[in-house]
């Protein structure tokens, strides 16, 4: 088997984690915690997201959060767009890593934007060519990449179509969402190494939400199909957008315990994720789909029956 040496962290729950909470923490706690998984070792973070604060009002502060955190120098912020706008509140707030987003299904996207796929990449076109002028480098998330609420399972060929308009715009970093945690390890690592194969300069990422489950299982598939870059949620905050109360994203603390235990290197310290997980719980005021935080680590119960025997 083909397993990665080390994989790289993408921190998400500062935006697609607290999205979708009901308290809404002020600029100062939304700082604390970026601060402290910088801290912990992650080397990418989504602080939040310059779209309507009608829309989203979690992130109205991501002005404020960018212009008032402090950063360090290897660490890459980035921050959720919708368009020309966005992007220009993103630079304005010293972000230069924007994340578009499209859904890969036809029905999902025309709902949302009234636009399919393809024509909402496209309408993106203007937003790329202001980022290359001004020096701020896009990824692509392509949501809904293997399931969708109104299709059911969305074809790779349909995915694949959406890559390339991204890559045709000029955004060679993608990342494939199971925002509705449809996907299938099975599916994952054919959809993963098909793209690997149809675009081998594209940076892959992976984004899962364990809401059935397998969300561990998907990452697993897709670093066997050769990626190593995956996001994942301090606590397991996060949701689905089509089934309120399911789980959230995949747990930071979830992922680089699994990876430690396998040898995989991660470059974070899993106890300050671990303590900043705990806050995070206490701040939004209810428990969530983190693994780790209810068991413990595997060394910690080896250890209490060491300490038992003596
Ligand atoms: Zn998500």
């Amino acid at each position: 088997m083909n397993w990665p040496d080390k994989i790289l962290i993408c921190e998400v729950g500062p935006r697609d984690g607290l999205q979708i909470e009901k308290a809404i923490l002020t600029a100062e706690q939304k700082i604390e915690l970026i601060e402290r998984i910088a801290d912990a070792g992650i080397k990418i973070i989504e602080i939040g997201s310059f779209v309507s604060p009608k829309a989203v009002p979690q992130m109205a502060d991501t002005d404020e959060v960018a212009k008032k955190m402090k950063r360090k120098a290897d660490v890459e912020y980035r921050a959720l767009i919708m368009n020309l706008k966005g992007l220009k509140r993103a630079e304005d707030a010293g972000i230069y890593k924007a994340k578009l987003t499209v859904s890969a299904s036809k029905s999902h996207s025309l709902a949302n934007l009234n636009k399919t796929p393809e024509e909402a990449v496209q309408a993106f076109g203007e937003t790329a060519e202001y980022a290359a002028v001004h020096g701020i480098s896009l990824s692509g998330a392509i949501s809904t990449a293997f399931g969708c609420p109104f299709e059911g399972k969305v074809p790779l060929e349909q995915v694949m179509r959406v890559v390339s308009c991204f890559y045709n715009i000029g955004v060679k970093e993608i990342s494939l969402s199971d925002t509705t945690g449809m996907a299938t390890p099975k599916q994952v690592y054919e959809y993963c190494s098909k793209a690997k194969k149809l675009f081998p300069d594209v940076v892959w990422n992976l984004h899962f939400h364990n809401t059935r489950g397998v969300g561990f299982a998907n990452v697993v598939s897709g670093m066997l199909a050769g990626i190593n870059r995956f996001d994942s949620s301090f606590a397991g905050l996060g949701g689905c957008p089509f089934a309120p109360g399911a789980s959230g994203n995949i747990a930071t603390e979830d992922l680089i315990h699994m990876c430690h235990e396998m040898g995989i290197e991660t470059g974070c310290d899993l106890d300050t994720v671990i303590s900043l997980s705990r806050h995070v719980q206490e701040l939004i005021g209810h428990e969530t789909s983190s693994f780790i935080l209810k068991a413990g680590k595997s060394s910690d119960i080896v250890n209490s029956f060491k300490n038992r025997d003596k």
